[in-house]
């Protein structure tokens, strides 16, 4: 039987999960189980390089890892990135092989290190910023991944991570690391309902995402109050916020729904109070079956906690021997374990 390719997809700590963060990200990756060898990481090392909390970092890395199995990861394919600190020092042999001019042309990292900007730095910005592509390049190429799951956002970041392996390569005069192909596949863009002329995302505040964990009421009253007419559609043309809500209707898998109410949007019969009742209803499900099963997990937490530090233990396996040829092709020594 043919080996399964390897996908490697990482998301970092930084607090509630989002219905952009779920559609986005997270069920795609429930889906690529079956076909994949997966790979997803907790990556707490990279939730440092915007200014955090200390105190916060460790239980949102916990929650995240309780989230994502109750969505559906497998917890077997689920590792905390600090308890694999291989990753970090293959970022530093990394850094020796990446083009500083090259980091700071990075797109994420001139957003967020502009002052004033969406992700704000808060006026700090950290060296960890600039360097968080290749402590991604390192996350990717450790495993040896064949396929990286990620939005055209961050193809740019992964060709950073060809760049490295392939000069690599070339230092060492060995076709070492195979280079990591993007994986595209359809996720919907979701906006945020109170603005959707911007994505759905916690760092714009908090009534700019709707958390999959959070309360049903309050869901209801974000979708309630989703902006539907924001003055921005030319005749003829669906507002960004209809838009939005059609998008995450058909996100939600409520195709008959979807059909349905965009033939009455075609023939202007449709209430908008009857779309936000049908969105509200379809996320309000899929968060009520998430939450009994994290509910579940909750009552197990030490069991839980023991199986991720397992699963660590063991894709970490995988890391140290790339970590032990790394470091006996680019001459430097092995510590005998
Ligand atoms: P973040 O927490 O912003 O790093 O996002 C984690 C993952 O969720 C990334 O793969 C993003 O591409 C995805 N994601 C975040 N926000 C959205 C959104 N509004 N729509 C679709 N995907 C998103």
């Amino acid at each position: 039987m043919e080996k399964k390719k390897q996908v490697l997809s990482c998301i970092q700590p930084t607090g509630d999960m989002h219905f952009g963060n779920y559609f986005g990200a997270v069920k795609n990756w429930v889906d690529l189980q079956q076909k994949y060898d997966c790979i997803y990481g907790v990556v707490d090392y990279h939730a440092m390089t915007m200014p955090y909390s200390p105190k916060k970092l460790r239980e949102n890395t916990w929650a995240l890892i309780f989230n994502l199995i109750a969505t559906g990861i497998k917890p077997e394919f689920l590792f905390i990135q600090s308890l694999i600190p291989e990753h970090a020092e293959l970022c530093w042999i990394f850094n020796c092989f990446a083009s500083y001019g090259q980091l700071t042309r990075m797109t994420q990292f001139k957003d967020k290190s502009t002052h004033g900007n969406e992700q704000d730095s808060g006026g700090f910005i950290s060296a960890g910023l600039l360097d968080y592509p290749v402590l991604q390049a390192a996350d990717i190429l450790i495993y040896q991944a064949d396929y990286v799951p990620v939005g055209k956002d961050q193809e740019q970041h992964l060709e950073l991570s060809r760049n490295i392996a392939q000069r690599f390569n070339n230092q060492v005069g060995k076709e070492y690391f195979v280079l990591p192909e993007t994986l595209f596949t359809e996720v919907p863009k979701v906006k945020s309902t109170a603005d959707p002329s911007r994505k759905m995302s916690k760092s714009a505040g908090e009534k700019h995402y709707i958390n999959v964990f959070g309360d049903e009421a309050r869901i209801r009253k974000q979708i309630r109050s989703a902006v539907t007419d924001t003055g921005d559609s030319t005749s003829g043309e669906m507002s960004a916020g209809i838009q939005n809500l059609f998008e995450l209707l058909k996100a939600g898998e409520q195709l008959d729904a979807y059909d349905q109410l965009m033939k009455e949007y075609e023939n202007g019969t449709l209430k908008y109070v009857a779309l936000k009742d049908a969105v509200a209803d379809t996320l309000v499900n899929i968060s009520n079956e998430f939450k009994a099963r994290r509910k579940e997990l909750d009552s197990n937490k030490k069991e839980v906690k023991n199986q991720i530090k397992a699963s660590s233990a063991n894709i970490r396996k995988k890391a140290q021997q790339t970590l032990r040829d790394v470091k006996e092709l680019s001459g430097l020594m092995n510590v005998k374990f």
